[in-house]
């Protein structure tokens, strides 16, 4: 199995990696700016028993797409899995006062960068297209739910509209060997949530989560790798919860 993941280098990406690599399957690990972190996920993918390569490209450039895609074939062959992991948050907020500057970079980054990485995925991978099948797998949030008020109802919306890309592709998709399946993720222990400006913030709110805990990047890549696999055969357009009940 080859899997690309986009924003593989570092937090639930580079913990899909790791894991990934425990099977032996080959990992392209896309990343942005952080070439350290990305040399490090690649080799504690090498480590675990996979094959890996780092690839530089910002995830909501179309250049940058194609050519991520073209750089992961070229090295490993036809890209099986797909995680459409990129995306980042914004300063907690209140819908009044986002400026238009803060929205469209949400929306670029989350949603057209999301459907830029589904469009290439779409053409590369069904069969219909002489690709050889595979899994997409799409990372959402349960702010998609839960709206996240006074946060980033911006960020909340960005997800919703991926968990919509997810049934209506994997419908597209379904009878050219493509599934398409999703992953709401709740306060998990990574840096988004310093990039959000409140590094501590997965701790303070994981407390008042049914589980009475924050969850670990591991524990929603475990999921991610169950729907890559062909243990998921027969589920596509669906999304699945990781959020400890909240
Ligand atoms: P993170 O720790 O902030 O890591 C973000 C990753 O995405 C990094 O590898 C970063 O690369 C990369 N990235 C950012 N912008 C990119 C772009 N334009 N093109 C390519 N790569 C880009 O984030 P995370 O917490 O692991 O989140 C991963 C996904 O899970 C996101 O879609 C997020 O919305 C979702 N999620 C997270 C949580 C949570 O609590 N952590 C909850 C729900 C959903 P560099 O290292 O080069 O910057």
């Amino acid at each position: 199995m080859h899997v690309l993941i986009t924003g593989g280098s570092r937090g639930i990406g580079a913990a899909i990696a790791r894991l990934a690599g425990a099977r032996g399957w080959s990992v392209s690990v896309n990343y942005v700016s952080d070439a350290s972190a990305a040399g490090e996920t690649v080799a504690a993918v090498k480590a675990a028993g996979g094959n890996a390569l780092a690839i530089k490209g910002d995830a909501s450039v179309e250049a940058d797409v194609q050519a991520m895609w073209d750089a992961a074939e070229a090295a490993f062959g036809p890209i099986t899995g797909f995680v459409n992991n990129a995306g980042v948050v914004a300063p907690a907020s209140k819908v009044a006062d986002m400026s238009l500057e803060r929205m469209e970079r949400l929306f670029r980054i989350n949603i057209t960068g999301a459907f830029l990485g589904a469009r290439e995925a779409a053409r590369r991978m069904s069969r219909a297209s002489g690709g050889q099948g595979g899994s997409i797998v799409n990372m959402s949030s349960i702010a998609a739910k839960l709206g996240a008020p006074g946060e980033y109802v911006d960020y909340a919306a960005t997800k919703g509209a991926m968990d919509a890309m997810t049934i209506g592709l994997a419908k597209e998709l379904a009878a050219e060997g493509v599934r398409v399946n999703g992953i709401r993720p709740g306060l998990i222990l990574t840096d988004i949530h310093a990039s959000g400006g409140e590094p501590g913030r997965a701790k303070r709110l994981g407390v008042t989560t049914p589980m009475g805990r924050p969850g670990g990047a591991t524990e929603v890549a475990e999921a991610a790798i169950w729907l890559l696999s062909d243990a998921a055969s027969y589920v596509t357009g669906t999304t699945m919860e990781v959020s400890g009940g909240r």
